[in-house]
């Protein structure tokens, strides 16, 4: 992968970050912040963490950010325009299965109307550049002859939460092309499972409440959860868990400067964001046992509603066109790095 330096239409502009309290919003506003950028980071905190701006002003100090709590419908297109920003990364979203089941509204409300909002403020504001971040709960369960999912696999979600997102790359897509000739572009980045926690340390992952499976895991390593669930041991892969494509979280942040370093104007892309690897639920379960050297007790329960078997990707399609491909290359390493916070954290940012 070659250094990617980001290329905003013009380097003097604000990036705004959405959802910079949460896991891979924080991430990200850390990234560019050390790159030198200008970044405005907006959280409403209604599930981001106030202790990862803290982290994020503790290993950048003297960086040029300005934190704004305030929602994504709360900002407007003089909001956009007096803080000079031309490129936007909208990471702020709900983002659980189960509870986009249970409340359908809250996540067309706030992933779909609220990213329109958004979209529509950054144009008539004059940012030029938007990446919305998606997710591969978007392509639904794909026939078995179209693994690895390619970005032209059809995408036919199962559950409101990829359907609220779907709904987003729509409009983002549509609105893209009715302001041709203004110099917006726009990507829609698919991502696979976001894993692995800042490899300088700073910052981590730090739901509540946590459903993913490897903070689960090391939650149980220190002590904080009896018992892991494994849902499923009857799927049709070789082990008879589920797969997934496990990307380190500071590969997925590289790919939104690759992105925005080579969209051209007037351009809509989606690429899809993985490692091109599926790891099954028990071969996770056993690199968090080697990384950490701790036994993890896990029951068998039954599947999860709206689990697909395999989810993996072929991210091929964005290292042939923008030069991007993960750098973490093992579920070891990647367990490694979120080990390594975690131990340090036990609290989660609450320490
Ligand atoms: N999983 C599990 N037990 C848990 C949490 C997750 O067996 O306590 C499984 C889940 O069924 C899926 C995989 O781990 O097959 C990854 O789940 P996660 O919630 O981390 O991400 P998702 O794939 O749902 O985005």
């Amino acid at each position: 992968m070659r250094a990617i330096s980001c290329v905003v239409p013009d380097s003097r502009d604000a990036i705004l970050i959405t959802g910079a309290a949460g896991y891979i919003g924080s991430h990200a506003t850390l990234r560019f912040l050390r790159e030198g950028r200008r970044v405005v980071a907006l959280d409403d905190l209604s599930v981001g963490r106030p202790g990862a701006i803290e982290a994020i002003r503790g290993a950048a100090p003297g960086a040029d950010l300005e934190f704004v709590r305030r929602g994504i419908t709360e900002v407007d297109a003089s909001w956009i325009r007096g803080r000079g920003i031309g490129a936007v990364l909208h990471f702020a979203a709900r983002a659980i299965v189960p509870e986009s089941v249970a409340r359908p509204e809250l996540y067309y409300t706030v992933n779909t109307a609220g990213s329109v909002a958004l979209m529509r403020a950054c144009l008539e504001g004059g940012a030029r550049r938007f990446v919305l971040s998606s997710t591969a709960a978007t392509y639904g369960v794909p026939p078995a002859d179209q693994i690895p999912i390619r970005e032209s696999t059809r995408q036919d979600p199962i559950n409101p939460y990829g359907r609220s997102k779907l709904a987003a790359e729509w409009a983002l897509r549509d609105l893209t092309a009715a302001s041709a000739g203004s110099g917006f572009a726009s990507a829609a980045l698919r991502y696979f499972n976001v894993a692995g926690c800042d490899r300088t340390g700073v910052l981590g992952e730090d739901h509540d409440p946590e459903t993913h499976l490897i903070p689960i895991l090391l939650h149980h390593v220190l002590g904080r959860v009896d018992r892991v669930t494994m849902y499923g041991e009857d799927y049709d892969t070789p082990d008879g868990s589920c797969i997934r494509d496990y990307i380190h979280v500071d590969d997925l942040v590289e790919a939104h400067a690759a992105v925005l370093a080579g969209l051209g104007d007037g351009e809509f892309r989606a690429y899809n964001l993985g490692r091109g690897r599926g790891s099954s639920v028990r071969e996770v379960i056993a690199a968090v046992e080697r990384v950490t050297g701790h036994a993890c007790r896990v029951e068998v329960g039954p599947r999860r509603a709206g689990d697909p078997p395999v989810l993996v990707t072929d991210p091929g399609l964005i290292d042939r066109e923008l030069g991007w491909s993960p750098s973490v290359p093992t579920i070891e390493e990647i367990v490694g790095s979120a080990w390594a916070w975690f131990r340090n954290h036990p609290e989660g940012y609450r320490r």
